[in-house]
């Protein structure tokens, strides 16, 4: 099993990165409490001293109940005062998985600062080990004295970085959508006005038609045989394969879960065991159906029906600020069947540019030719409104 070595701080003083064999703070003295904090840098190497690790492997540290000296699990009373170790109380030993482990002390003053120093040079490290296999231990309290790990994350074009590209390239589609929407303000002339109407005129006449069934006054004229739909029938089967595929137990794996503290200022390394799967496949025959599709054949009708039919449109326009509905006469089986209208009025502003608008007749009817009028018009030419003249 792997040992490395913890630290911990001192609650009395605020000194923090004391080594977890101390048991005495260097700086004023105080023991190293029971429920002492003990964390383990991130590039804490593997211990091979021989003492460490029979101290390491001896269990956890007691804290003598009459002084409050820490004392080794190998002790059986206390190196400061004397007394045996009686019921004097342990430290704790706690499992952290992978993503848990304490990498440094939330109490200290200090702490805040160091923390950060921390996660820099944990992503300097990554660096490193993007160029190199090995693992350099990169120092722990040299985080400024590197380029800023931020800078490698996004590929830079000619120093220039992409993502800042990028954010001005949204912007811009953004400003330009925003651009197109927002109306501008045109004087204008109006040039000339135009109109059109529309009348529909039915007429009522025998049509011939087909259908699976004559409707109430219709005529039978004849009838023929015609396909009404398709059916699906089994034709044959083919033999088809498929490939059937899962997961088969494999056997088991060992891997890095976590480290122990040990509750004497050491960490061991933690590994946890998983089963692994291999995917088998399996060739499976199956019968496969396969239809044809067969006509169904029914009686279709020919029959004649009086019906009313659109026939024409009376029409009339004009370049001009008269319209009228064109005249018309109706025969006896004719009907008049809905009236259609539209007036548009031509504008040109000061540089030429000519704009159309179209409105209902009320409005259409108030313009006059050669009368100036302020519009609210989009980048795209769609006059929005007529302001007030
Ligand atoms: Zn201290
Ligand atoms: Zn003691």
């Amino acid at each position: 099993m792997v040992i490395r070595e913890g630290r911990w701080d001192c609650g009395a003083c605020g000194i923090t990165g004391i080594l977890g064999r101390v048991r005495v703070c260097p700086d004023c003295g105080a023991p190293r409490p029971d429920d002492v904090s003990f964390y383990l840098s991130e590039d804490a190497p593997a211990t091979d001293d021989e003492e460490q690790l029979l101290e390491a492997r001896a269990g956890a540290d007691w804290v003598c109940e009459h002084c409050g000296a820490g004392n080794s699990n190998r002790q059986e009373s206390c190196k400061q005062c004397g007394a045996d170790r009686g019921t004097s109380p342990t430290l704790d030993v706690t499992d952290y998985s992978t993503g848990a482990i304490p990498r440094g002390s939330s109490r200290s003053p200090g702490g805040a600062h160091s923390r950060v120093g921390g996660v820099a040079s944990r992503f300097q490290r990554l660096v490193v080990n993007a160029t190199t296999d090995d693992e350099p231990a990169a120092s722990d309290d040299s985080g400024t004295g590197q380029a800023s790990p931020w800078l490698g994350s996004w590929p830079s074009a000619g120093g220039i970085n992409l993502a800042v590209l990028a954010a001005i390239g949204i912007a811009a589609a953004v400003l330009g959508m925003i651009w197109l929407i927002i109306p501008r303000n045109e004087s204008v002339t109006v040039q000339e006005k135009s109109w059109a109407r529309a009348i529909t005129i039915e007429a009522y006449r025998t049509v011939r038609e087909e259908a699976w069934s004559i409707p109430a006054g219709g005529r039978y004229v004849g009838e023929h045989s015609a396909i009404s739909h398709y059916e699906s029938v089994l034709d044959h089967y083919e033999t088809r394969s498929r490939q059937d595929c899962h997961q088969v137990p494999d056997g088991i794996e060992t891997y890095s879960c976590g480290v122990r503290d040990l509750g004497n200022g050491y960490f061991e390394d933690r590994t946890c065991t998983r089963p692994t799967y291999r995917i088998q496949c399996d060739t499976e025959h199956y019968q496969e159906p396969v239809y044809r599709q067969e006509p169904v054949y029914a009686t279709k009708y020919t029959y004649n029906i009086d019906r009313w039919v659109f026939d024409r449109k009376a029409e009339s326009s004009g370049v001009n600020d008269t319209p009228f509905w064109a005249t018309f006469t109706l025969a006896e089986n004719e009907r008049e069947n809905g009236r259609s209208e539209e007036y548009h009025v031509r504008l040109v502003n000061k540089t030429g540019m000519e704009f159309t608008y179209s409105s209902p007749e009320t409005e259409w009817a108030s313009f006059q030719v050669g009368e100036p009028l302020a519009i609210k018009v989009n980048r795209l030419g769609k006059v929005l409104k007529v302001e007030q003249k």
